[in-house]
């Protein structure tokens, strides 16, 4: 039997003059809908939101919480993890998924934060990406969240909802970062990741955008049209 064919992806035209004011009426709505929304990520210090951010690759925020409770007590410090045993990060983080990979890079992302950063979290990005399994995201979560420094974090639900809501048409991460960087006010940066996480968590999720229930619907393309999922 022929391998069915996959969907091609739909072709976005952006207007950014359009896309910026929508986004802050859409924001508007989105900061009242969630006074709250913050990372759903238990964790105290960078230190440790560096460590659940990792954990958090594949894996959904509620099992990472689970994971991370007896983790932290267990270790407590870069140091705690850089001499633990490998094996032994990886049997405690075993249910987050992709484990082997994980335990190597927050035991090495440890190992380094003593050796060169004098068992801190840095504060650039430029240093955080130095750091085993912290990409670019993460380091933006982390300088958003435990430093409040301005900073969007392209996670899935980013990702998908700058494209149904026709922020930007790209989906590659970093692409979208700077798309999405010109059209939202610096200062909202992090509270637009937040929201919009949110947002494609419980209201327009991937199969099934909850259009009827959605509060952003006046201002986004594509409410009730299937077409443009
Ligand atoms: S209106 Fe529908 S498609 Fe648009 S963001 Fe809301 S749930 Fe998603």
């Amino acid at each position: 039997m022929a391998a069915k064919k996959k969907p091609a992806k739909r072709k976005i035209k952006i207007d950014k003059k359009d896309a910026a004011k929508r986004i802050k009426k859409i924001l508007a709505i989105l900061k009242r809908e969630f006074p709250d929304a913050r990372t759903e990520l238990n964790y105290k210090g960078a230190f440790q939101l560096m460590v659940a951010t990792i954990l958090s690759a594949q894996c959904t925020d509620v099992r990472v919480n689970i994971v991370t409770k007896d983790l932290f007590k267990k270790y407590k410090s870069p140091k705690d993890f850089a001499q633990a045993n490998v094996k032994e990060i990886e049997a405690d983080i075993k249910s987050t998924g992709f484990y082997r990979n994980k335990a190597k890079n927050i035991k090495a992302a440890s190992q380094a934060l003593i050796e060169k950063f004098d068992g801190k979290i840095p504060k650039t990005r430029e240093e955080l990406v130095t750091l085993a399994g912290v990409g670019r995201k993460t380091a933006n979560v982390i300088l958003a969240n435990a430093f409040g420094i301005p900073a969007i974090s392209c996670d899935t639900h980013v990702i998908r909802l700058s494209r149904r809501i026709g922020l930007s048409a790209n989906s590659d991460p970093v692409k979208l970062e700077f798309d999405l960087a010109e059209i939202v006010e610096e200062k909202d940066w992090a509270v637009f990741s937040h929201t919009v996480i949110l947002l494609g968590r419980y209201v327009c999720k991937a199969r099934k955008p909850n259009c009827n229930n959605c509060p952003i619907t006046v201002y986004c393309p594509a409410a009730h049209k299937p077409e443009l999922w």
